[in-house]
């Protein structure tokens, strides 16, 4: 038979109903069935009184309690038969003391509330299991969770409506969804945003989503922000193409970053120049690149600015080639004429034989101590072929002289137009004694001339002197005495003069 005592500690193990709600039980404390919750026997009911408590009831109650899923029984006015820990915990109560009451208890939230009742009675009037998403507030924190809830319309044992609710929280699925979802959002508007093309590749697919700016550079419709990679491809300048490609291969390839300068074809058929950089951003499990993302840019007009400064360079360095070549020509010109005006400073006019300035650069380019002979060469009556036959023959004799002169001794004896008539000659190391024979043999020749229309001949008188570059002067002092020397004594004769330090030598005349 039961006692008061016991029947007290009963509770439904479904709904959790108090003894007092539980009116079907034998006397022996068998469970036939609870009046809250139309739960059957023969099953014992939970009891805090551990003798009456059956262990397929305790372990199903263990299991609705520990889910992380709500678990809710309600009747067709939304009251709770039966729920777990999980939601007593969202509304701050106990499974214990939700029984019986309903969401409008709990949740301040009245919108809610009248929602959960509308799509239960929805549910039980379908007779349909469905899967709804829902909402709740944590009455404790506030905060918003989220459900994917399964509703079961179910029979009460009288036949009344009732409806399982399993409610999985799917609160950080939805909000990693929802930020997933903005960040998405976000990307988009910095891709239409972006004042540069922006391109994002899925490798295996060989597909590349691009932004608004991307298509507009290109002249194609930006609304169609996918295409194939051929077709992108195909927008390469066929010049530019392996190289580009090339370069993209090397990418993938190597350490997952591409750059590159090229031409690409706009929908009009003409080229851009852009810059187009990417890097790989995901790899497969087997470490492929699978994604890489970029961006291109158009710097047609810089590269317009390039070509046309790379223009003028080269204008420039033409210009700057010939203006080099003008110049070296034109110094190579000045050198010339220089050379020519500084030889014909040093030369005499007339007869093209050096004057003094030639015989004072000569003087400074030997040494000192340099052996010398000088011959002072004076023509013979020239004042009477001027006067007999004109200055113009005269000048005539004068260059043929010189010539004769110049022609008859070597090349580094020096031959200088000394003063009108007169020339003087310096023989570079030679005996006194070859100096006498070297004026001689070419006295010899000038007589042997036919300057003059007459027939007559021209003679010449030389006054030989010796010495080195050193004492030049003194030489050149005794050169024109001995002249002096072959006038007085007649003309048409060589004379060296002894030195004062030496005893006198032998003057040679000619007869
Ligand atoms: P001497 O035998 O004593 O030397 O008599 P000379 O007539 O040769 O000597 P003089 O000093 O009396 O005359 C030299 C002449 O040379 C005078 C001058 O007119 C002439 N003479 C000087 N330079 C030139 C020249 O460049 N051309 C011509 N045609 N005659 C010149
Ligand atoms: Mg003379
Ligand atoms: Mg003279």
């Amino acid at each position: 038979m039961k006692t008061a005592t016991k029947t007290a500690d009963l509770i439904c193990s479904y709904c959790g109903a108090s003894a007092l709600q539980i009116q079907k039980w034998d006397e022996a404390t068998q469970f036939l069935g609870c009046n809250s919750c139309g739960a059957r026997g023969p099953r014992t009911p939970l009891c805090k009184d551990p003798v009456l408590q059956s262990e397929g009831d305790s372990l199903l109650r263990t299991v609705i309690d520990e889910s992380p899923d709500i678990i809710i029984l309600k009747n067709w006015e939304g009251n709770f038969l039966l729920c777990n820990d999980t939601l007593a915990k969202l509304y701050d109560s106990t499974p214990e003391e939700m029984v019986g009451k309903s969401d409008a208890d709990f949740n301040p939230n009245q919108e809610q509330v009248d929602f959960y009742l509308k799509n239960v009675q929805a549910v039980m009037r379908s007779g349909e299991t469905q899967v709804v998403y829902e909402h709740s507030t944590d009455s404790i924190t506030g905060e918003e969770r989220y459900y994917q809830s399964i509703k079961k319309p179910l029979k009460g044992p009288d036949g009344s409506d009732r409806i399982l609710v399993i409610a999985h929280d799917i609160t950080e699925l939805t909000q990693a969804h929802q930020e997933i979802e903005e960040k998405e959002k976000r990307y988009s508007y910095a891709m239409d945003a972006a004042d540069v093309g922006i391109w994002d590749w899925d490798i295996p697919n060989n597909r590349v989503t691009h932004n608004a700016k991307w298509c507009q550079l290109l002249g194609l419709d930006d609304q169609m922000s996918e295409h194939h990679m051929d077709v992108l491809s195909g927008l390469l300048h066929p010049d530019d193409r392996e190289e580009v490609m090339g370069a993209i291969q090397e990418a993938l390839d190597g350490n997952g970053h591409y750059r590159h300068e090229h031409r690409m074809l706009v929908g009009n058929g003409e080229a851009i120049w852009v810059y187009d950089r990417g890097r790989v951003m995901e790899y497969d499990a087997d470490g492929n690149p699978s994604r890489m993302v970029g961006s291109m840019s158009d710097i047609s007009m810089r590269k317009e600015f390039e070509q046309r400064l790379e223009q003028t360079s080269r204008e420039l360095e033409k210009a700057n080639e010939g203006l080099e070549l003008l110049v070296a020509e034109r110094t190579a010109a000045l050198e010339l004429a220089n050379q020519e005006l500084k030889r014909m400073a040093s030369r005499d006019p007339l007869t093209g034989v050096g004057n003094r300035m030639l015989f004072n650069e000569w003087i400074g380019l030997h040494n000192a101590s340099t052996t010398l002979s000088v011959l002072m060469i004076d023509i013979d009556h020239f004042k009477q072929v001027n006067d007999r036959f004109g200055h113009e023959r005269g000048d005539h004799v004068l260059l043929a002289i010189a010539q004769c002169l110049k022609d008859n001794i070597r090349t580094n004896d020096l031959l200088v137009r000394w003063g009108g008539e007169e020339f003087l000659l310096i023989l570079v190391s030679v005996s006194p004694e070859q100096a006498i024979e070297i004026a001689e043999s070419l006295r010899q020749k000038i007589e042997e001339l036919s300057l003059l229309p007459s027939g007559e001949a021209i003679t010449l008188s030389i006054g030989i002197a010796s010495g080195n570059v050193e004492s030049i002067d003194i030489a050149i002092c005794g050169a024109d005495k001995a002249l002096y020397s072959a006038k007085r004594d007649g003309r048409n004769r060589s004379v060296m003069l002894p030195r004062s330090d030496e005893a006198p030598q032998e003057t040679i005349q000619k007869a």
